[in-house]
């Protein structure tokens, strides 16, 4: 069987090491050493100044949108996964839908403003597929209106725009580390900013609002993340340039079936940014075609996945709105082709094959 993503394992005695290391201090959680070493490889790495490890990607954006405040509505798109909406709800904010761009498939700045009002706070927008936003135009939007920008760059890892890690951008970016995820550990997730205060009320957050044994700073909650998660995470984050670069040459495998398909239409990334090829999506000319696909890709044991379906504006716990026309156009034609690390040659081979069969049918 081939899935759309399987994890990527280190070997496992380069995780026992940690492990017997875990066992020896018997520091299991809490901001342990591990937890520290692996905040500073990743700061090291990206070359960025602060980075909290969280448990999850879910809870990152909650802190987010906690941290900075926001009350009333917060702009977001309508193509991510679910707990980029959830999140807004979660936090007691109603989420207010723009459609996405057709090339990009992330929130079209130019549909903004026309949704904005006095009970605008933020725009929450998601780096879809790995892919950055259109930066500069929200920045521009958002200090004009005086709003707060919050990035889901959750498929982000090793994305770079403008030749800095896209984890700069906003006043917050967050990002997971779930086993699904270009870089893991199990479960995990991040918040980025540049902002030392935010920084800081986010850690004390994560831990409680602890300020000191006896003492509290704030209101807070469990965010933390343990040991062996962070393990996890140092291990795989020796392997990133190996993932980073199979990825790229993977997902130029694909182009090379797909390119002169007029059937096909692939994501197409700005010249400001270096890719981390998070995921591969193609998009078919219809809601028929796609379905097609899937089917046969199914019958071969290989399962694609549609990435993202349903719109996030159909939930039934949100307001639904039905002016998300690229949104509902796009979600009915695309798929996500298996990509990751132990994928082979042959594997990208039959599955572009079996594509193209079904194409040409
Ligand atoms: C994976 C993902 C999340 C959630 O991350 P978890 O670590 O699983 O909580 C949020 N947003 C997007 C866009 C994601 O792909």
């Amino acid at each position: 069987m081939i899935n759309v993503n399987k994890p990527f394992l280190p070997k496992s005695d380069e995780y026992q090491r940690y492990v017997d290391q875990i066992f020896n201090i018997n520091w299991l959680t809490n901001n342990g050493p591990l937890v520290n070493e692996f905040e500073l490889k990743i700061k090291d790495y990206l070359k960025i100044n602060h980075f909290l490890f969280v448990s999850n990607g879910t809870i990152a954006l909650q802190f987010a949108i906690k941290a900075l405040d926001l009350k009333g509505e917060i702009i977001t798109t309508p193509f991510s996964y679910v707990a980029t909406t959830s999140s807004i709800v979660w936090e007691g904010c109603t989420p207010i839908f723009v459609d996405i761009d057709s090339k990009s498939f992330n929130i079209n700045p130019s549909k903004i403003e026309e949704k904005i009002n006095e009970n605008t706070s933020a725009i929450l927008a998601t780096h879809v597929y790995g892919n950055p936003c259109d930066i500069d135009q929200i920045q521009e939007i958002a200090e004009k209106h005086n709003l707060k920008v919050i990035y889901d760059a959750s498929h982000c890892f090793g994305t770079q725009y403008k030749n800095r890690s896209v984890f700069e951008y906003g006043d917050i970016s967050t990002t997971s580390f779930h086993a699904t995820k270009l870089l893991h550990s199990i479960e995990g997730g991040g918040v980025f900013s540049n902002d030392p205060q935010l920084i800081k009320k986010i850690a004390s957050m994560r831990n409680f609002g602890h300020d000191g044994e006896n003492k509290f700073s704030g209101l807070g909650i469990n965010g933390k993340n343990s040991e062996f998660h962070a393990a996890m995470g140092l291990c795989n984050l020796n392997y990133i340039d190996n993932i980073l670069e199979k990825r790229k040459s993977d997902s130029f495998r694909y182009n090379l079936w797909f390119d002169k398909s007029e059937d096909i239409s692939l994501l197409k990334v700005n010249n400001i940014t270096s890719f981390n090829y998070a995921y591969y999506p193609i998009v078919l000319k219809t809601k028929k075609i796609c379905e097609k696909i899937y089917k046969d890709l199914k019958e071969n044991n290989i399962y694609a996945r549609r990435y993202f379906y349903p719109l996030l504006s159909d939930l039934d716990y949100v307001e639904n709105s039905n002016d998300n026309i690229v949104a509902n156009e796009i979600t009915e034609k695309v798929l996500c082709l298996p990509l990751y690390y132990q994928l082979t040659n042959e594997e990208i081979d039959m599955i572009a094959r079996i594509i193209l069969r079904t194409l040409n049918n």
